[in-house]
């Protein structure tokens, strides 16, 4: 048409049709070229449309997710960790309207990311569900605080008040006036509190370290590792503090070596022993395994403890979570600790998973890319 333009004696009047009738570029490229997240949902609410900035904001690529339901890949939770795709989800209402909230997803590389999400529902008269679009937005200085009180709120009400207590508990019993207290008796107290300022300090340091690598990107200080030696040294060292389990430590002689940051690398692997440890209650042994597949070194961390349902095989890696097993009592910890693992693992390009069953142990197994083959 432009061609017959200047062709033509009037040439510039058509140019200027010509441009004013430009055919609108299609929905698809509008929707690829968009600085939001867009997410269309069909009447499953199945994912049919996952566009590169919801890609860029999630780490996920739309061949993984089209098809799947929202709930299942976006898993957006509010300030308390709690899944808000169960509770208040816009699409589940049966009426055709527009919802905001707000909330946070995990993303592939292992960051909280706060976001702003906008729901366009329709429904059939019914109250059958159409189609919904979901634009997702990120926004990080307006939940600055909403993020420090969803990593603080449920620390401090759960974790950080037990120390608390028990520490002013031992420590008033000890300053009452009217009793008169056996050294025995002061020095088991004192013991107490010292454990439990222990524990406390343990735990803020966890939170702030946690806090920090989530808030930046972790810097790593590479080195060419050979992990079976490092892994024999985390071994050697928890071995000393445990002696109800047996831990096993087995490589290949051809093992390659390994691109790492040896103090991330001593702590992802000292976290998945100590865990193996804690929840075999009764013992057992602990294999730690390294092998060669495709261009990955793998570890898995064995054990023959408790296990961990199918359900909870993800979740376990979410910040916070931790599984609640009535027949093995309250067992320590934080929930921070597969957390910041599957942080360390990302940040060195890796991966991180666990094969588990209730009453047939679990197998934590992180893969690092082969020096020269990524
Ligand atoms: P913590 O151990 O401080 O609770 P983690 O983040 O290390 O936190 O682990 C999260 C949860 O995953 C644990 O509370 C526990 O329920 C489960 N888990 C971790 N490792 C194991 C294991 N080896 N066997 C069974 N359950 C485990």
């Amino acid at each position: 048409m432009t061609q017959k333009a200047s062709e033509n004696d009037d040439g510039p009047t058509v140019a200027r049709m010509s441009k004013l009738r430009s055919p609108r570029p299609p929905a698809s490229e509008v929707i690829a070229l968009s600085a939001d997240g867009i997410i269309a949902l069909d009447r499953d609410r199945r994912i049919s449309v996952f566009n590169p900035a919801i890609e860029r904001l999630t780490g996920l690529s739309s061949t993984q997710v089209l098809g799947k339901t929202c709930s299942s890949v976006l898993r957006v939770t509010d300030q308390h960790g709690d899944a808000l795709c169960s509770g208040t989800c816009p699409v589940l209402d049966g009426g055709s309207r527009t919802f905001d909230t707000e909330g946070f997803i995990d993303n592939t590389h292992g960051h909280r990311v706060a976001v702003a999400l906008r729901y366009s529902v329709r429904c059939s008269a019914r109250g059958k569900l159409n189609r919904a679009v979901i634009n997702v937005r990120k926004a990080d200085g307006l939940h600055q605080t909403d993020y420090m009180r969803s990593i603080l709120l449920p620390l401090v009400s759960h974790e950080l008040q037990t120390p608390i207590s028990i520490i002013k508990a031992y420590a008033s019993t000890l300053a009452r006036v009217d009793a008169n207290w056996s050294d025995e008796i002061v020095r088991e107290k004192l013991v107490a509190i010292e454990e439990e300022s222990d524990r406390l300090s343990r735990l803020v340091s966890r939170l702030l370290y946690t806090s920090r690598l989530e808030a930046s990107s972790i810097s790593l200080n590479p080195l060419l590792l050979d992990l079976p030696q490092e892994t024999q040294r985390v071994a050697r060292r928890l071995a000393e503090l445990d002696e109800i389990h047996e831990i096993l430590v087995n490589f290949p002689a051809d093992f390659p070596p390994v691109m790492g940051d040896p103090e991330k690398i001593y702590e992802i692997l000292a976290n998945l022993i100590e865990n193996a440890m804690k929840f075999s209650p009764r013992g057992g042994t602990i294999t730690v395994e390294g092998s060669i597949a495709g261009g990955e070194v793998h570890i898995t961390v064995g054990d023959q403890g408790i296990g961990i349902r199918s359900s909870e095989h993800e979740r376990v890696f979410e910040r916070f979570y931790r599984v609640h097993e009535p027949d093995v009592g309250n067992l320590p910890g934080t929930g921070l600790g597969l957390h910041i693992c599957r942080l360390l693992v990302h940040a060195h390009g890796g991966r991180i998973w666990v094969e588990s069953e209730p009453g047939r142990g679990s197998r934590f197994t992180f893969a690092l890319p082969i020096v020269g083959e990524e």
